[in-house]
């Protein structure tokens, strides 16, 4: 359930601190030591997963119930106007602890933050190729 070397397993088991917000018997959420904003929570399962591809369905469920109220807490305690969720799957998308977490990110309005930026695709078919790649991977289960 636990790993030795994983520090938020090391959190759960209190062998190291943390700024606990919320708890439940399969959840945690406490503060992020190195905000992006003032209020940015990690929620995490107890157990450990490395991160949404290895999160049974169950367990992955109880973790998305969590969000909505601790987002709403992390709003309300802020007074933020948004909220981004964020999770990091493996190091290209800039995993860096691998156990699975959620970010909750209080928004302001004129922040300044930005996550991402996006582009449209050269054209229609492209976007239909790619939608065409991912339909068939889904269908393939992977
Ligand atoms: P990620 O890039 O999604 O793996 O994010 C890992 C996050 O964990 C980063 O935002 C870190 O600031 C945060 N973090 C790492 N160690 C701790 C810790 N001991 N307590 C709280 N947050 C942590
Ligand atoms: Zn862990």
């Amino acid at each position: 359930m636990h790993q030795d070397d994983c520090v938020f397993c090391k959190i759960v088991k209190g062998e190291l601190p943390c700024a606990r917000v919320f708890e439940t018997d399969d959840v945690l959420a406490f503060l992020d030591i190195a905000p992006v904003a003032p209020g940015h929570v990690l929620v995490i399962p107890k157990a450990h997963h490395r991160n949404l591809f290895d999160l049974p369905e169950a367990v992955g469920g109880r973790l998305f119930a969590a969000l909505s109220p601790v987002g709403a807490a992390v709003m309300a305690a802020t007074g933020a106007a948004g909220l981004n969720v964020q999770i990091n799957n493996n190091a290209a998308a800039g995993q860096v602890v691998f156990h699975a977490h959620a970010h909750l990110i209080p928004r302001h309005e004129g922040d300044g933050l930005r996550l991402w930026s996006g582009r449209p695709y050269a054209d229609a078919a492209a976007a239909q190729a790619m939608a065409e790649a991912v339909r068939a991977a889904v269908a393939r289960g992977r």
